[in-house]
């Protein structure tokens, strides 16, 4: 269309003075714009366990943002970093070109990982994360010669972002079904969900263990030679979190060392501190060839994600001629210097006050008030492990969601922020929250739930 330069100066100088009201332009990702548009939940400030409104009333924190802000919010090492960063060195080039906290920021990571996964590649989210694992995998086995393994499996009910690869292997049906054909090569286990016996389990259930032999499955009908890795979550958290039952990720281990398939954690949301340990790697002690994370890496203040390789898939890529670029892939932002600035100054803060591992100290507390919710008549399943809870409602006769999302807004008016998927309430606090908020959450909670039409 043709661009008419005086309007749309005219347009232009209009919207200067259309302030906040003017909420038609804003195309909002994975919300009921409708619904938001006619009813808007606008967040002016936030400062540790809190978001504020216009006008002051607080809002107590109940997802850590989008399971991101670990440390809470407006935090003086982070804030200071940016700052510092930002008067320094804006960007460097992210290709042939390098800047010392890239460095510094990789070497830090790598301390915090157990094993041998010390090669760190930086992204600008956990989609780009997980985008970047899936063709580490295929371009590994290419390199070192098998480059018949291109097969991707993931799982049912599994999230890895909204970007192709992701979408591919993750198992929401209502993230991929407008999307044509996907990638083609994937197949998924199933998932650990609803499994007989599991409901109302005190952390990891007891059974379903059995339930990584989906994978043996796939070996026998698409033959090991062709599949490059395997991609889970190692604790579900967008679909509702769904946990791993009691041995289930070690067997997936082990089936993928019998058929030399890598093995990827998506660690997007249990990264950095959420289960009490710094990784799920530590709490379920499987290491996997890879690890994506996103979020908990910069407190969500700048976006930025990491993949932590094993030391010989790097290795693998290092074989050519010295001078040819190893692996060809990267992002214009990658290794951004205020986002390394940023999560250096966040990892200050977590190291200084231990937030890696505070989740431990009041996981008993977290789980005793999550269950203390198990005699509501709507609550039909309660699922818990390090600072996470999973409060799942009978959903409504005809219409599922609503009766979640009612709580969803309910809470919001009553000062609490949850996030809701389907008809499953999820929480995931920062890890600086005290004991007084949890009281609040779950008192709050009993009481909308128990109001729930
Ligand atoms: N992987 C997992 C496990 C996630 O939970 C998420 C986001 O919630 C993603 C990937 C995608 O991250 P992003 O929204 O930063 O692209």
């Amino acid at each position: 269309m043709h661009y008419h330069a005086e309007r749309g100066n005219e347009d232009i100088k209009k919207k200067k003075f259309m302030t906040t009201q003017n909420l038609e332009n804003y195309w909002m990702p994975f919300t009921a714009n409708r619904q938001f548009k006619s009813k808007p939940r606008i967040l002016e400030s936030a400062n540790g366990m809190y978001y504020t409104e216009k006008g002051g009333r607080k809002i107590l924190d109940g997802v850590a943002g989008l399971w991101c802000c670990n440390a809470g919010h407006n935090r003086p090492r982070i804030v200071e970093a940016v700052r510092e960063q930002v008067g320094k060195l804006d960007y460097a080039p992210a290709f042939q070109m390098g800047h010392q906290k890239q460095f510094e920021l990789a070497e830090r990571l790598a301390g915090h990982m157990p094993g041998d996964l010390n090669k760190v590649f930086f992204t600008n989210s956990g989609s780009e994360s997980v985008e970047t694992a899936l063709k580490m995998a295929i371009a590994y086995h290419r390199v070192r010669g098998e480059g018949h393994r291109t097969r991707l499996i993931g799982r049912e009910k599994g999230y890895h972002g909204v970007n192709f690869g992701g979408m591919s292997v993750g198992g929401m049906p209502a993230n991929r079904k407008m999307f044509g054909s996907l990638v083609a090569g994937v197949d998924h286990l199933r998932h650990t969900h609803g499994v007989e016996g599991n409901a109302y389990s005190k952390g990891q259930p007891q059974y379903g263990e059995e339930l990584a032999d989906d994978l043996i499955r796939m070996v026998e009908l698409h033959d090991a030679s062709t599949i490059a890795a395997v991609i889970v979550e190692p604790l579900a958290g967008s679909a509702g979190v769904i946990l791993p039952p009691q041995g289930y990720l070690q067997r997936l281990r082990k089936i993928c060392d019998e058929h030399g398939i890598l093995l990827i954690f998506d660690e997007v949301i249990t990264g950095f501190g959420r289960l009490g340990t710094p990784f799920a790697v530590d709490y379920f002690d499987v290491e996997p060839d890879l690890v994506t994370t996103a979020k908990g890496l910069t407190n969500g203040v700048v976006p930025m994600g990491a993949v932590f390789a094993q030391d010989f898939i790097y290795d693998a890529f290092m074989d050519g001629p010295p001078n040819a670029v190893e692996f060809f892939h990267g992002y214009t932002y990658s290794g951004n210097p205020m986002a390394c600035a940023t999560a250096l100054g966040v990892l200050d803060t977590y190291e200084e006050e231990g937030l890696l591992t505070r989740a431990s100290s009041l996981a008993d507390y977290w789980q005793e008030k999550v269950h203390s919710l198990r005699d509501l008549e709507h609550v039909i399943d309660l699922r818990n492990l390090g600072l996470i809870a999973g409060i799942e409602l009978r959903p409504r006769e005809g219409a599922p969601t609503a009766r979640a999302f009612d709580a969803f807004l309910q809470a919001y008016d009553a000062g609490l922020l949850i996030r809701t998927t389907g008809d499953i309430i999820a929480l995931s606090p920062p890890l600086i929250i005290e004991k007084e908020h949890i009281d609040f959450a779950f008192g709050t909670l009993r009481e909308i739930i128990t109001n729930l039409e």
